[in-house]
C-alpha cells in the first residue's frame, strides 16, 4: 500500500523547513519532508572555505537564532549544523536519503516515487533548490585544457598550477579568485565589471543598510527590483578589487564567447592562453524528476506566479526572485513560506469533509533557551 500524506515537502534545505515550519504552525501535521541527502547537506557539497556573504542574523529561519561565531558570516559546516538543529528543534518530520525519483499526477493529488516506495500526497511543495544543476556555456566544449565548475571546486589543490581562467562575476567567482590567488596566476573574466559592494558602512552592516532601504526585501515586480535584477549580482566585499588593484589579479570585464585548445576567446576578440578553467557561471534548478503535465516550461524550468504552478496542489519554494529579491538567500525564505503554507492550508481546508481533520493552530511554548530569533 503507498503511503499517503495531506502534504509532501520535496527538499530539507532551508527553503523546506522554513516552510515545513509554517505548515506546522498553521496545524497541518499530516506532513512528510523527503530529502535526497541529508539535511545541510547541499552546503556542505560545496568547496572547503566556503563562507557564507550573509550575516549570521540574515542567515537564519524563523524560530531560531543563528549561533554567535568567531567570524561575521557563517562558514558552510556552521550554516549546515544551524540547519540540523533547526529540523531537530522543530520536531519537522523529515526523511533523509530518500530522493524522489519520479513527481506525477495521481488523481487530484501527486505521486511521489522513492527507493522505499510510492507516497501520495494531496498537496506538494517542491523545495529542492535553485542551484543544482552546474551551468556551463557551450564554448567550453572547445576547451582541451582541465576544467571545473564551482559546483565541483573544493580547494586550491583541484586546480592545475599556472593560469587559471575564472569566468563569473558573482560571488563564486569572487571568492574562489582570490582564494586560489594565494598558489596560482588568476585571471577573471567577467561579463560586466564585477559591482563590488563594501562588507561594512559607516558602522553598520551591508545587510543591515539593505534592510532599512527596503532593497533587501524589495518585492519582485517593483522598479527598484527590476533595476537589481537587471544589472546582475553584486559582490559582497571588496577583496578582489583589492587585489586586481595591487595587480596580484586581472579582471577582464569581458564574456567568453568561444574556446580551442588552450586558448579561450572573449567577447572584444582577444584570446586568453590558459592552463585551467574554473568556471563561476551559475547553476538551474534539477527538475528532470518532475513529470507533471504543465509543471514546466519548454527548457524544464518551473512555471509557476510568486511560487504558485498553474497545476493545482503543486508549489515551488527557494527559487531566486520567487517574490523578492532575497527570496534565494536563507532570509528571504520565511516570508515566501509563509505565503506558499497559506495557500497549502486553503487548499487543504477546501477538500469537501476534510475540514475537522486540521488541529487548531498550534500554540508554542518558547524554547528557555536564549536561541529564539525575534521574528
Ligand atoms: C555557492 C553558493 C553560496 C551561497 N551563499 C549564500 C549566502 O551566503 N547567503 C544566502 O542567504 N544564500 C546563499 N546562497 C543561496 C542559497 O541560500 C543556497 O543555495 C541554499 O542552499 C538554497 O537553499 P534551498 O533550500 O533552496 O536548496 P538546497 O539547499 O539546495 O536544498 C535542497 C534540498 O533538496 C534535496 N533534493 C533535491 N532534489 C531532490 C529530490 N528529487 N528528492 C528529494 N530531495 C531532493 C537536496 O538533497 C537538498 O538537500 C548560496 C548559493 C550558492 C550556490
Amino acid at each position: 500500500m503507498p503511503e499517503t500524506v495531506d502534504v509532501l515537502v520535496v527538499g530539507a534545505g532551508q527553503a523546506g523547513l522554513g516552510t515545513a515550519y509554517r505548515l506546522q504552525r498553521l496545524g497541518v501535521r499530516d506532513l512528510l519532508m523527503v530529502d535526497a541527502g541529508e539535511v545541510g547537506q547541499s552546503w556542505l557539497d560545496r568547496w572547503d572555505s566556503l563562507q557564507l556573504f550573509t550575516p549570521r542574523r540574515f542567515s537564519q529561519l524563523p524560530g531560531l537564532r543563528f549561533p554567535s561565531g568567531p567570524t561575521p558570516t557563517p562558514s558552510r559546516e556552521e550554516i549546515a549544523g544551524y540547519l540540523r538543529d533547526y529540523a531537530r528543534r522543530w520536531g519537522l518530520p523529515v526523511r533523509e536519503q530518500t530522493p524522489v525519483r519520479r513527481l506525477t499526477r495521481d488523481g487530484d493529488g501527486f505521486c511521489a516515487e522513492t527507493p522505499g516506495g510510492e507516497v501520495r500526497a494531496r498537496q506538494v511543495v517542491v523545495a529542492s533548490g535553485a542551484f543544482r544543476h552546474p551551468y556551463v556555456p557551450a564554448a567550453a566544449r572547445d576547451l582541451a585544457v582541465p576544467q571545473l565548475h564551482s559546483a565541483d571546486y573544493r580547494s586550491p589543490d583541484d586546480v592545475p598550477p599556472g593560469r587559471v581562467l575564472v569566468v563569473g562575476g558573482g560571488n563564486s567567482a569572487a571568492q574562489l579568485a582570490v582564494e586560489l590567488s594565494a598558489s596560482h596566476d588568476v585571471t577573471v573574466a567577467s561579463a560586466r565589471e564585477p559591482r563590488y559592494l563594501p562588507e561594512r558602512a559607516l558602522g553598520v552592516s551591508l545587510f543591515d543598510w539593505l534592510l532599512v532601504s527596503g532593497v533587501l526585501n524589495a518585492d519582485r515586480d517593483r522598479p527598484l527590483a527590476r533595476r537589481i535584477r537587471a544589472r546582475g549580482d553584486a559582490v559582497v566585499g571588496r577583496d578582489l578589487d583589492r587585489l586586481r588593484r595591487q595587480g596580484a589579479v586581472r579582471v577582464l570585464p569581458q564574456r567568453v564567447v568561444s574556446a580551442a585548445g588552450d586558448r579561450v576567446g572573449l567577447s572584444d576578440g582577444s584570446t586568453e592562453l590558459v592552463a585551467s578553467v574554473l568556471w563561476c557561471t551559475g547553476f538551474a534548478p534539477d527538475t528532470g524528476w518532475v513529470d507533471v503535465p504543465g509543471a514546466l516550461d519548454d527548457d524544464g524550468a518551473p512555471r509557476h506566479h510568486r511560487g504558485a504552478s498553474p497545476v493545482p496542489g503543486l508549489h515551488w519554494m527557494g527559487l531566486p526572485w520567487q517574490t523578492r529579491v532575497n527570496s534565494g538567500l536563507v532570509d528571504g525564505v520565511d516570508r515566501d513560506a509563509r505565503r506558499t503554507a497559506a495557500r497549502v492550508h486553503r487548499a487543504l481546508s477546501a477538500v469537501p469533509g476534510r475540514q475537522g481533520r486540521w488541529l487548531p493552530p498550534v500554540t508554542w511554548t518558547r524554547p528557555s533557551s536564549p536561541s529564539r530569533s525575534p521574528r
